[in-house]
């Protein structure tokens, strides 16, 4: 069983169905509210714990209800939150979404409590990081928190898994030097690399750019599509399941989940992990929501 330890965020969802969206000044009855658990850094750990790995996180939420209830979400998995860090000044992060009668979205977030972690609560929780296997980090939370996380990793042989989302136009040098596998979507690598993934000469050509920015392995999630991958002198694709998908929230951080829950350290079995991340997510673009629709180990089996 692997052990993980995921650094990021952490935030409330709340969801609001109406009709259509209010124009300016207009005041108008929502349908139907939810409220949810959510955050890249969330979902992830969930999907990991969920899918066979042993997870500890390091984030941070407000003094609130909204903080009480999201780390409750996250014991109840029985994720290790010693190191989320309740904070007195701060609201933990809040995401509302309205989402119309034709199933557009509208998104606002208040990053909160998860922009306001430093490096050194990081470090701080630096032996959950020296006892995993893999340490993964989004850019929901500081950039140089993730630099501070991979640092410790990289000193004690763990290995780094960055999912470079929400996209960033330029990260900085030291972070990608630091970086074992990291796992962009189609947008993402564009907007990293300049490249538009269409075919697999043009991820081909994207993987050797990530790579010359100091990356070890490239895996670029490709949708309905599935997955490229890149490792070593080994590269290809790998496609998804054909299912009918009804809502494709956090299918992609069910993948990186699932994946860093079955992947062997030294990469020996990336096919088989990549395949699994791809059964995993499979099932959560057929369920409505995010955090309710990442799978379990036993629903794979
Ligand atoms: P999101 O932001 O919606 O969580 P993402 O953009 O980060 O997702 P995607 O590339 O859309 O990531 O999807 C991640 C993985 O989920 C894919 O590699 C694939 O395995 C699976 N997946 C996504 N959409 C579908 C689909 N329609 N059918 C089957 N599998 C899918």
């Amino acid at each position: 069983m692997n052990t993980i330890t995921v650094v990021g965020s952490i935030n409330q969802d709340t969801t609001l169905y109406v009709q259509a969206m209010p124009k300016p000044g207009e005041t108008i009855r929502i349908n139907k509210m939810v409220v949810s658990g959510g955050g890249k850094g969330a979902n992830q750990a969930i999907a990991a714990q969920r899918l066979g790995a042993k997870t500890a996180f390091i984030g941070a939420v407000g003094a609130d209800h909204a903080g009480e209830g999201m780390l409750a979400l996250l014991r109840k998995e029985s994720i290790d939150v010693a190191g989320v860090a309740v904070l007195a000044q701060e609201t933990t992060g809040q995401a509302f979404i309205s989402v119309d009668a034709h199933g557009e979205n509208s998104i606002m977030i208040n990053a909160g409590a998860n922009t306001k972690f430093d490096a050194a609560h990081v470090r701080k929780y630096r032996h959950a990081i020296k006892n995993s296997d893999f340490v993964i980090v989004e850019f929901e939370s500081p950039v140089a928190d993730s630099v501070a996380a991979f640092e410790i990793a990289h000193k004690a042989g763990v290995k780094t898994i960055l999912n470079p989302a929400p996209a960033l136009k330029e990260i900085p040098t030291e972070l990608l030097a630091l970086t074992d596998l990291i796992v962009p979507n189609e947008t993402e690598t564009e907007i990293l690399t300049g490249i538009k993934v269409t075919d697999e000469k043009s991820m081909t050509q994207a993987a050797a750019k990530l790579i010359s920015f100091g990356v070890g392995t490239v895996v670029i999630t490709l949708g309905s599509r599935g997955v490229y991958y890149h490792v070593g002198n080994q590269s290809g694709l790998i496609p998804a399941l054909k299912v009918k998908a009804v809502d494709t929230t956090a299918a992609g951080d069910t993948f990186i989940g699932a994946v860093a829950s079955v992947l062997r350290p030294n990469f020996a079995n990336i096919t088989e992990a990549l395949t699994y991340g791809n059964r995993a997510s499979a099932l959560t673009v057929q369920k409505l929501g995010a955090q309710n629709a990442i799978p379990f180990k036993r629903d794979l089996d």
